[in-house]
């Protein structure tokens, strides 16, 4: 398997913020294997979330972790700051 088809290789997971289906690829931490863990942000509700890879079962899955939630609470922030400005 080459480098590009190792990257775009795409993994079916599920949002922990909406529950819908989306495509997670790995990225070039992972592949180097510094980290089994990314980020990503889901196309369909545009909240962070983390992608952690097991490479036993080679699939990815999306969850709601420590980095992702800050940077959604974030995210918050600065909504609710547009409103009250
Ligand atoms: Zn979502």
């Amino acid at each position: 398997m080459t480098t590009a088809d190792y990257l775009s290789k795409r993994y079916p997971t599920t949002c922990p913020h909406c529950g819908k289906e989306i495509y997670a690829t790995r990225n070039l931490g992972m592949l180097a294997g510094w980290f089994d863990t990314g980020l990503g942000t889901c196309p369909s509700c545009d909240m962070s979330c983390e992608l952690e890879y097991d490479r036993e079962k080679d699939i990815l899955t999306a969850i709601d972790g420590e980095r992702s939630k800050k940077i959604n609470s974030l995210k918050t922030d600065r909504i609710k700051n547009n409103e009250i400005n």
